[in-house]
Parts: C-alpha cells; sequence; structure tokens
C-alpha cells in the first residue's frame, strides 16, 4: 500500500459537503496521513509505514524503456495493452500459474489498482455484496463503494494465522453476495492461503456461484522456497475468477503505475469498455518497461525476495523475543502483523507516540479493519541496518509501556 492511498481520507472540517460527493466526504479519516505528515517534520525517523520496495527499478529496465520513448513509444497503445508486452505476459502468466490464456483474457492496467476499480465497476450492480476477509487493504471499501456495491467483511483471526477459514465466508454469505474477494499474500498480514484452504473455497464460490477477485499482486514474494498458489487454478475456477497482478512489488516498479488482470473473456471483453472509456490504455512508456522487466534475467528480481526473506527473519525474530508480543512468521509480501494487545487494547494513539518518541512508523491494525485491532503493520520495506535499530527502539519503547500498565485509548 502506498502512502497516497493510507492518506486518502478527508479532513472534513470547513469543507462545503454539499457541493461535494457523500460517497468521497464520507471515507474516514486516517491516521497515516497526519503521521506522514509529523513524520516528514521530524529527523532520524525510520519509516516501516510505506508499502513499497526500498529497491530502485533494476537500471537496465529505465534505460530500455527510456530508449524505447526516444524511438517513439510515446503514444497511446491499443487499449488492452502493448501488443509486445501482451505477449511476453501470456507466456509469463503460463510459466508461474500454469494457464494456457488467449489475448481474450489479458487486460493490461494502471497498476494492480485499475484492476481492482476496473473489475468492481464490470460486474458490481446496486447493493451487490462483495465478500472481502479482513484485516484488508484499505482501498478495496472505496473502490467496491464507488462501483455500487457493498463491502461484507469476513474477520479472521490471529489464531489462524489470520488465514480466511471458509466457514466464516459461508457465514456472512447473503442472497446479495456476487464476489468473493481474496489476496494472497497479504497486505497487512503477509500471510499465504495454503493449498487445502483454497480448494475448500474454490469449491465454496462454485457452489454459491460467488465469482472471484483474487488480488495477487505480491505473488513473486514468497518465502522459504515455496510456490506461489492461485485459486484460479483449481477446477473450472478460471471461468469465474479475475486475478490481478502488479509489475510493483514484484518488480520494484511501483511509480511505473504498471497492472494487469486476466480472467474469462466473457468478462475480459467488457471490463476492456471500462478500460477504454476511464483510462484508453497504460502509459506507453511503463508498458516498455514492464516487457523488458519480464526479459531480465529472473535473479535481478529474486537476489530482492531474498533480501526481503532476510529482513523478514530479523524483524520476526525481534518481535518474537518482545514481552507481550504475538507474532507470526510471514510467509509473503513484505509486512509482519504482531498482535500487541496483551500491552495495549488499541494502538491509534500509541503508534503516534512511537513516532513521537523513538521516531518510529508503524501503522494503526484497525486501519485494516476491526480483525486488526491490537495489532500494527510492519513494513519492511528499509535495509538490515535501519531495520536493526527500529527494533530496537520498538522494544524499548514496549518496555516503556508496559511498565506504565496496560494502557486503554
Ligand atoms: N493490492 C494490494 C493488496 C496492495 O497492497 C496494493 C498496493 O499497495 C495494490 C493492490 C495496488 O498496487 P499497484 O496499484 O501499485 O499495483
Amino acid at each position: 500500500m502506498s502512502g497516497p492511498v493510507e492518506g486518502s481520507a478527508s479532513m472534513n472540517q470547513g469543507l462545503e459537503e454539499h457541493r461535494l460527493a457523500q460517497r468521497v466526504v464520507s471515507l474516514e479519516p486516517s491516521l497515516i496521513r497526519e503521521m506522514t505528515k509529523r513524520a516528514a517534520e521530524m529527523n532520524e525517523v525510520i519509516s516501516l509505514g510505506i508499502g513499497e520496495p526500498d529497491f530502485h527499478t533494476p537500471q537496465e529496465v529505465v534505460r530500455k524503456a527510456l530508449g524505447d520513448a526516444l524511438e517513439g513509444a510515446t503514444h497511446y497503445t491499443p487499449s488492452r495493452g502493448d501488443p509486445e508486452l501482451l505477449g511476453a505476459l501470456l507466456q509469463w502468466i503460463r510459466d508461474r500459474w500454469g494457464h494456457s490464456l488467449g489475448i481474450q483474457n489479458l487486460v493490461i492496467t494502471v497498476g494492480g489498482m485499475g484492476a481492482l476499480t476496473a473489475f468492481f465497476r464490470t460486474v458490481l450492480n446496486p447493493e451487490d455484496e462483495v465478500l472481502i476477509p479482513e484485516p484488508h487493504f484499505p482501498a478495496y471499501r472505496p473502490h467496491v463503494e464507488w462501483a455500487g456495491g457493498r463491502v461484507v467483511h469476513v474477520p479472521t483471526r490471529f489464531e489462524e494465522g489470520f488465514v480466511v477459514q471458509p466457514e466464516e465466508v459461508e457465514r456472512a454469505l447473503s442472497p446479495k453476495s456476487k464476489v468473493l474477494m481474496l489476496n494472497s499474500p497479504n497486505n497487512p498480514t503477509g500471510a499465504v492461503i495454503p493449498p487445502e484452504t483454497l480448494d475448500a473455497l474454490a469449491e465454496l464460490a462454485r457452489d454459491h456461484d460467488l465469482l472471484v477477485l483474487s488480488d495477487e499482486v505480491y505473488d513473486r514474494l514468497v518465502y522459504d522456497g515455496q510456490r506461489h498458489d492461485s485459486i484460479s487454478t483449481r477446477r473450472e475456477m478460471l471461468e469465474r475468477t479475475v486475478v490481478v497482478g502488479s509489475f510493483s512489488k514484484g518488480f520494484a516498479m511501483t511509480g511505473w503505475r504498471l497492472g494487469f488482470a486476466f480472467g474469462p473473456s466473457w468478462l475480459m471483453d467488457q471490463l476492456l469498455k471500462v478500460i477504454t472509456y476511464e483510462t484508453s490504455c497504460a502509459p506507453s512508456v511503463s508498458q516498455r518497461a514492464a516487457y523488458h522487466a519480464l526479459r531480465q534475467d529472473p535473479m535481478v528480481f529474486q537476489r530482492m525476495v531474498q533480501e526481503f526473506q532476510r529482513r523478514r527473519d530479523l524483524v520476526y525474530d525481534a518481535l518474537h523475543r518482545m514481552e507481550g508480543v504475538r507474532v507470526h512468521r510471514p510467509r509473503g509480501a513484505f509486512y509482519i502483523f504482531p498482535d500487541l494487545s496483551h500491552i495495549a487494547p488499541r494502538w491509534e494513539s500509541l503508534a503516534l507516540r512511537l513516532l513521537e518518541e523513538e521516531r518510529v512508523v508503524v501503522v494503526p491494525g484497525s486501519a485494516f479493519g476491526p480483525s486488526g485491532a491490537g495489532c500494527v503493520r510492519i513494513a519492511y520495506t528499509v535495509d538490515l541496518p535501519a531495520l536493526k535499530e527500529a527494533m530496537l527502539r520498538i522494544h524499548r519503547f514496549l518496555e516503556r509501556i508496559r511498565k506504565e500498565g496496560r494502557v486503554g485509548v
């Protein structure tokens, strides 16, 4: 998750609300905006709040994309995408997901965000319900609501590693349920949905005729030698699943704003209409960069994954040793989501104190849904020495809070 999304809420005072769209004005205020603002005014802040790789896009990718721009890749592309990128991506999807797709199944989008918003606009009628396991990436709710739909939360629990449980999904079903949304590897928890749970969720989706939107933008960032797994690979699931992918996280390309979606042609044909009217196409130079990224030696990006895994281990080991902290070793993405509720039940104002007293930015878990209260999200998107220092500061802070006694917020 990037800064602008986390900081997207409005400060409502003084607004002439009647002149504005209620669905925008009613977005909940976010503490992150306030924290980011305060952090910017301080020295020696270590920000573990930012959901983007600290690595730059590899120079060769940048040089080649700029070379293509100099050669004239500066025009609109077809709405579906640059034909050469589409071809390379179809091969990539075959290699990673095992799907033999045609061009009719694939669309290039402006970030994974562009795919999310286009999907909801394509499938939702007023009051249709979207089942979303929480805690979740906060941008989901506005995407659903702006398309006229309704979010129905499916709670998850620390005890189950924040993995969505099929029984909980079943409990949340209603005659209006239309879409089940999944995000694995997960932002904010780093959880990866295990294969047997994907099997059960696929069965549930088939039995209840649900569409599935599977946000897999962290697909490359899985650890301990795992292979990325997707619900779209289960029996008959590609007929009802749209997978959202992105170049942002796994290729260190957040600023190029390049993503994609693949799914059944009956749906993707309609989604293409939304893309055409919304953005015409994704930026041509960024599409060239994505094409060159796919043609790089995969080790260039694999080394980033190895570095994230080292950081994950450092952060997990440090948190695990701290008194009063419960934590799972994340299996993917670059987030860890420790439960600090034994120290204090809520972390909105304590996260601000952590910033002010120790100069470390973390995100209160409640920003991602009610099941996140008592937790904080830490992004290990800074180098190992900075992480080590951040862990010392967090430890010092937690000890102080524990000494003050249980603190309610
Ligand atoms: N989905 C999840 C779960 C995310 O965390 C993010 C960004 O943080 C996105 C989608 C959107 O990413 P982008 O639009 O940069 O591809």
